[in-house]
């Protein structure tokens, strides 16, 4: 048996065990007594929410986002397992608190659209962390779920690039789709991270060239903006 073929198996059954041995009383952080989202409370007050909104503006251009918590400690967490090693208990933590956030923020909209990877991107991984998300937040809140974006080319690596490398970078990174279901609405795009905010900025404007109303970004975290 190939060395590749005995890798996805290993992983198969490691998940399966997972699955089989779960327990939803048990803190996926700690290993504690966990409350109704698969962490302890100890470990969701490390959570430190953001409230209120910020205004992203470039060119004229704005849009409101909004952001659970900071990117440390246990939410950083929950999205490296969920974004690198297909933790899915810790993306339904993460949209568990995506839900509280928008109640408490009462934040309204009329549907949802997630930030998308490119073709080869997501065969890689298997999945997008931010559709998992939004389909989750768009199940909890019985508000509708359109694929309204595609990502067309691969960014490059962010890395070692200054602040206007990294706008350049993802200037010609998405394209709109499905116009016609979202003419006129006010739509949530959800994402794991906001770092500079070009991700958000391009995406929201080209739904909103393309017809949206407005565009409110929500992500899990902020990182240094
Ligand atoms: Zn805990």
């Amino acid at each position: 048996m190939g060395k590749r073929i005995t890798k996805h198996l290993t992983y198969l059954f490691e998940a399966l065990l997972e699955v089989v041995y779960y327990k939803d009383d048990v803190c996926i952080i700690c290993g504690g007594n966990a409350e109704e989202i698969n962490i302890c409370k100890s470990c969701l007050n490390k959570i430190k929410t953001c409230p209120g909104d910020t205004v992203l503006c470039k060119n004229n251009n704005y849009f409101i986002y909004y952001s659970v918590s900071y990117y440390s400690k246990v939410m950083k967490t929950l999205i490296l397992r969920l974004k690198y090693k297909g933790d899915f208990f810790s993306g339904e933590t993460i949209a568990k608190l995506m839900v509280s956030h928008i109640q408490r923020e009462k934040i309204k909209f009329d549907a949802i659209t997630f930030v998308p990877m490119t073709k080869r991107a997501e065969k890689k991984r298997g999945y997008n962390q931010s559709q998992f998300l939004s389909k989750l937040v768009s199940k909890s809140l019985d508000v509708p779920l359109i694929k309204c974006l595609v990502k067309v080319h691969e960014s490059n690596d962010q890395i070692g690039l200054d602040g206007s490398g990294r706008w350049d970078n993802l200037s010609n990174c998405f394209r709109a789709v499905n116009e016609k279901m979202y003419l006129g609405k006010v739509i949530l795009l959800i994402d794991d991270v906001i770092t500079t905010g070009a991700t958000a900025y391009y995406c929201g404007d080209a739904m909103k060239k393309s017809g949206a109303k407005s565009v409110i970004v929500l992500t899990a975290a902020k990182s240094c903006i």
